[in-house]
């Protein structure tokens, strides 16, 4: 394992990265400097990259592209190229895990099961480039015969969040290669390491130069000139729906490029009074309290039968204060620290706001203290208005809002009372009641009687304002391709013009 010299606690110094470009590392001349959200100590710099070398990578990504290096070997062979990073990947969990850790917050133990998922996601997308195929018409009369043909869509543009740095990239970027596109990745600045470790991963596994490229860097300059940039033919973009909008007008502006948005959400749980309530409150604790509630799909609003309200409230009340907070290298922790400055601030302004706009606060709500770092226990508020900032805003951290219903149509009217439509869940014992919401809830992924369950096999993304497009699976692929038709007769043409 390189990099690594003790898994328990902080490096003595500060692990300088360079910016990978046309398979060459450079050197930025201003870094940024990263503090450990859970040790507050200096773990890592990365160059702060500029406008230019944002072009030079979309330019030597263009070049690999145009090539053919990528795009034109087999589906086999991209496929190896696949198993392989997901054979190096595993070799390589700790160290990941490590810096995944440090930058941001999680518990190692969350961290490597990411990594899992990402190895999953490379021999998923592994699979997808050797079926992934077009169509054939024969049906257009006697001579003439169609053929559709599902092209890579070219250079894509690959901007990530800090909330799941790798495993995010991870969902998109074998699904990008399965296609034969090439890319530009920009990360979140405060969590870029694990995207830079993975360039050397997939030279090794034999990826071309020219192919994944990441530049390092702020959002508002670096993302914004990949939002405008004319050269580049898809932007996937994840991250807040105020951004996503600015990549949508960014693209109108410059070259239409596609898009692929994966942005916020408010996602409801609804619990009916038949459920096994005892896996219900294990279910809505994990929902909103799992990597501190930083995820575009935590539950953050529950809707629970009324006449099980009070005593489901009091249980998952008292399964969120035995929610292990603190050390992400305590193997017993089960949240870490809140990733970054002005996300603490926000979710401890939000609790503030729950409070005296008059919900009742049943539990959490104070930051929790754990020597070093930023850390807030998973909170609680029943008696929530719909009006309510609270229960409207996406919060990005473990604050969970409590509604209750009596019918299954005001748990329905409830749940789509929001802009979003990221993911849901619901609970109880009847297939019916099940079938009515799953069928009428607008969400992108559902959840029956479990929660943020499945694998790369299964698209991702969401309805209304949480996104356009999906990512993994087989749509995921064909997401990063666009169709060809092609006509072709097999008959002498039938004069217009009379000879
Ligand atoms: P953010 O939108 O501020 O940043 C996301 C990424 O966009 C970062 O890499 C950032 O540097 C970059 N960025 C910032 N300004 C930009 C601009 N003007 N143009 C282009 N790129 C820009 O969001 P965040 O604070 O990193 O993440 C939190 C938000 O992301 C939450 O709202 C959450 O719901 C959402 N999110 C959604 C998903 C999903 O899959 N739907 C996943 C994770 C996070």
């Amino acid at each position: 394992m390189t990099g690594v010299k003790n898994r328990l606690s902080a490096p003595a110094k500060p692990r300088d990265f360079g910016f990978f470009i046309d398979g060459t590392w450079h050197h930025g001349r201003e870094m940024y400097e990263r503090f450990s959200p859970s040790h507050e100590q200096s773990v890592t710099r990365t160059a702060c990259c500029t406008k230019q070398d944002i072009d030079v990578a979309v330019g030597a990504a263009r070049k690999a592209f145009d090539k053919g290096s990528w795009a034109q070997q087999s589906g086999a062979d991209r496929a190896d190229v696949l198993l392989q990073t997901a054979s190096l990947l595993r070799e390589r969990t700790e160290e990941i895990a490590y810096w995944e850790v440090l930058e941001n917050g999680k518990p190692l133990t969350q961290a490597k099961g990411e990594i899992a998922h990402a190895i999953a996601c490379f021999e998923t997308a592994a699979g997808a480039a050797r079926l992934l195929h077009g169509n054939t018409f024969n049906n257009l009369g006697r001579s003439l015969f169609g053929m559709v043909l599902r092209e890579p869509i070219g250079v894509v543009g690959l901007i990530t969040p800090w909330n799941f740095p790798f495993m995010i990239l991870c969902e998109r970027l074998p699904f990008i290669l399965a296609s034969g596109c090439t890319m530009v990745v920009k990360p979140a600045e405060v969590t870029s390491a694990t995207t830079l470790l993975l360039a050397d991963i997939l030279t090794d596994a034999g990826l071309p130069r020219g192919v994944y490229n990441v530049v390092t860097g702020s959002g508002s300059v670096l993302g914004q000139a990949m939002a405008e940039h004319a050269d580049i033919d898809m932007l996937s973009f994840t991250g807040s729906t105020k951004v996503g909008r600015s990549c949508i007008k960014a693209s109108a502006e410059s070259n239409l490029k596609k898009l692929g948005l994966e942005l916020g959400g408010k996602n409801p749980i609804i619990v009916f009074a038949d459920s096994n309530l005892d896996d219900a409150a294990d279910a809505v604790a994990f929902g909103v309290s799992f990597n501190t509630g930083q995820c575009c799909v935590s539950t953050s609003r529950l809707i629970v039968e009324q006449s099980v309200a009070d005593e489901f409230e009091h249980r998952v009340s008292e399964k969120m204060r035995k929610i292990r907070v603190g050390n992400p290298f305590d193997p017993e922790t089960q949240i870490g620290a809140i990733t970054t400055d002005a996300q603490n601030k926000t979710i401890l302004d939000y609790i503030a706001k729950g409070k005296s706009e008059g919900a009742v606060l049943l539990c959490g709500g104070q930051v929790v203290a754990c020597g070093k770092g930023r850390y807030i226990a998973p909170t609680l508020f029943t008696h929530v208005k719909p009006d309510m900032e609270i229960a409207r805003d996406e919060i990005f951290g473990p604050v969970l809002s409590s509604f209750r219903f009596e019918t299954v149509e005001q748990a329905i009217d409830l749940a789509n009372d929001t802009v979003y439509g990221l993911a849901a869940s619901v609970w109880t014992q009847d297939i019916t009641k099940a079938f009515s919401v799953t069928r009428r809830v607008k969400a992108g992924r559902f959840w029956v009687n479990t929660i943020m369950s499945g694998g790369p096999e299964t698209p991702i993304g969401g309805f209304r304002q949480s996104g356009w497009g999906r990512e993994a699976g087989l749509a995921g692929v064909e997401e990063y391709t666009q169709l060809k038709t092609i006509h072709i007769d097999t008959d002498r043409r039938k004069h217009w013009i009379a000879s």
